[in-house]
């Protein structure tokens, strides 16, 4: 690890006007960028603390949504009453996710700008085009069962890892962000990229930007909504591919419809397409399989894992016929 300083800032303008230099960043419960700085895959020269800002509440607001402090722990954020009874989606996300010490620790900002777990990103003999843009994808021709079918490129196929981040997709949540140029609102679909030619840069944020809050609108049918994973261990590991979906079914119609998928995109992969297959069609195992279809449409499969196309299409018609059933 490089050696680098440390900065305790305790009031959030302190924080931004601090993170403006190029090699500047944030820290909030480390579990993510602690780990990188130690394998040399992130070398700050300043690290600016932010868990003294008042970052940590969840609120509901007159409006019907509710505002999530950057800074709330991921086990408080799964357990808090409102996201339970409403959001049940994003609570199940978050409880799959990691362990219950790192959720104990992992932030709402952290983990939306968590980094991919693609094997060859985390060693650096390997040529990376995501770490050493231009050094080459070690993946595409290698071992990658693990990563993405959907929304790949010729640079990168890494699947973005979050849980978390599949059922705010799902949700379409906004994220809020504060820089030294003022404040702005990121609809959720706009915040992570996808890698085309560029894969280091994973997210619309400007450096030196802080993540201060992530926004849940108000759905009407979110306390009817589910999060399923599927991994090779029941815990402690990331999905092989998952589904968030939100259903308002009517006498056997279905009227809404969210779907996510989480482990087989390069980012938290929003399927409009199934949505669209699902709103107005029957509640029924037929309509489940057609948006399934819908989602994984385009998917392109590598040496390891085409598997995991079939795979997410069952995983989403398991989370559709848990909330909507069948008639
Ligand atoms: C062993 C292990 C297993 C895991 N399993 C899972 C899993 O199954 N599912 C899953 O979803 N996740 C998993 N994770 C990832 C974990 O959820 C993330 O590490 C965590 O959410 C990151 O949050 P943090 O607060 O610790 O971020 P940090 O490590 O502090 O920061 C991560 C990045 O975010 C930036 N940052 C943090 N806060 C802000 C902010 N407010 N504004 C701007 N930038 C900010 C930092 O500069 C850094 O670049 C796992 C992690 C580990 C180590
Ligand atoms: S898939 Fe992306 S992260 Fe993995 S080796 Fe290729 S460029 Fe690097």
């Amino acid at each position: 690890m490089e050696p680098f300083k440390l900065i305790h800032p305790n009031d959030q303008h302190a924080a931004i006007a601090s993170s403006g230099a190029a090699n500047v960043k944030f820290i909030a419960g480390g579990t993510n960028l602690i780990d990188l700085m130690k394998l040399d895959i992130e070398k700050p020269a300043q690290l600016v603390d932010i868990n003294s800002l008042k970052l940590q509440t969840i609120e509901a607001l007159p409006n019907g949504s509710v505002r999530i402090g950057a800074l709330v722990k991921n086990s408080d954020l799964a357990y808090h009453p409102v996201i339970v009874k409403n959001y049940p989606v994003l609570s199940e996300a978050l409880l799959s996710g990691a362990s219950p010490q790192l959720r104990n620790m992992a932030t709402v900002g952290g983990n939306l700008l968590q980094r991919t777990r693609c094997p060859y990103f985390y060693d650096t003999s390997f040529p990376c085009n995501k770490r050493v843009p231009g050094s080459g994808c070690s993946a595409i021709n290698g071992y990658n069962r693990n990563n993405a079918v959907l929304g790949t490129s010729t640079q990168c196929i890494a699947t973005h890892p979050s849980d978390m981040c599949v059922a705010m997709a799902a949700l379409g949540a906004i994220v809020h962000v504060e820089g030294l140029t003022g404040k702005r609102q990121i609809p959720f679909h706009e915040f992570h990229l996808l890698p085309e030619q560029t894969p280091q840069y994973e997210t619309t944020l400007k450096h030196g930007e802080l993540i201060t809050a992530v926004e849940l609108p108000p759905i009407r049918y979110s306390a009817k909504s589910h999060y399923l994973k599927v991994r090779d261990r029941h815990s402690y590991e990331f999905a092989l591919a998952s589904a968030a979906v939100a259903l308002n079914v009517s006498n056997g119609r279905i009227e809404a419809a969210r779907v996510a998928l989480g482990g087989v995109g390069t980012k938290p992969w929003r399927s409009v397409e199934a949505e669209k297959a699902l709103v107005g069609a029957a509640a029924d195992e037929q309509s489940y399989r057609n948006a399934a279809e819908a989602a994984l449409n385009g998917a392109k499969p590598f040496k390891d894992n085409a598997f995991k196309i079939e795979l997410a299409k069952r995983t989403l018609v398991r989370a559709l016929k848990t909330v909507g059933g069948m008639s």
